[in-house]
C-alpha cells in the first residue's frame, strides 16, 4: 500500500460536504471557508493538478466541487488558459500549463509531457 496525497488532504477532517456546494458565489461564506482550508492544505498543488488533469482528459467542463482552492468556474478559466494561477508552478512544466500558463516553454512541455499518450505521433 502506497500513500497518496489524499492521505494528507486537509479535507479529510472536514468531509466532502464542505467542498461540494450548491453554488460557488465568490463571497459566500461556505466558499470562503473551503478556500481557506485549501490554502493551508499541504497537498494543494497535487489536488489541483489532479482535478485539472482529469477535467482536461475527460473533456468535461469542470467537475463539481472546490479542488485545490478553486471553484469549477475558476478551474475552467485555468484549463482554457484564460487565467494564470498564482500557485507555485515552474515554467516549462506540464503542471504550469495545466495551471493556465500558455508561455512558449509551458506549451512545449504540455505537447510532449501530457499524462495521457497521444493517439497518433506520426
Ligand atoms: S486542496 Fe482543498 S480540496 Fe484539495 S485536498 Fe487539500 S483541502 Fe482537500
Ligand atoms: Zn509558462
Amino acid at each position: 500500500m502506497s500513500t497518496t496525497w489524499r492521505d494528507e488532504a486537509r479535507c479529510r477532517q472536514t468531509g466532502p460536504d464542505f467542498f461540494f456546494l450548491r453554488h460557488y458565489k465568490p463571497n459566500d461564506h461556505r466558499v470562503v471557508a473551503a478556500k481557506q482550508t485549501c490554502e493551508r492544505c499541504p497537498v494543494r498543488v497535487e489536488c489541483l493538478t489532479e482535478a485539472l488533469d482529469s477535467e482536461r482528459t475527460t473533456g468535461v467542463t469542470s467537475h463539481d466541487g472546490i479542488w485545490g482552492g478553486y471553484t469549477p468556474r475558476e478551474r475552467d478559466a485555468m484549463r482554457t488558459g484564460r487565467a494564470v494561477s498564482n500557485l507555485i508552478a515552474t515554467h516549462g512544466t506540464y503542471q504550469a500549463w495545466l495551471f493556465g500558463c500558455r508561455c512558449d516553454t509551458c506549451t512545449q512541455a504540455a505537447s510532449v509531457g501530457t499524462a495521457d499518450p497521444q493517439p497518433e505521433a506520426a
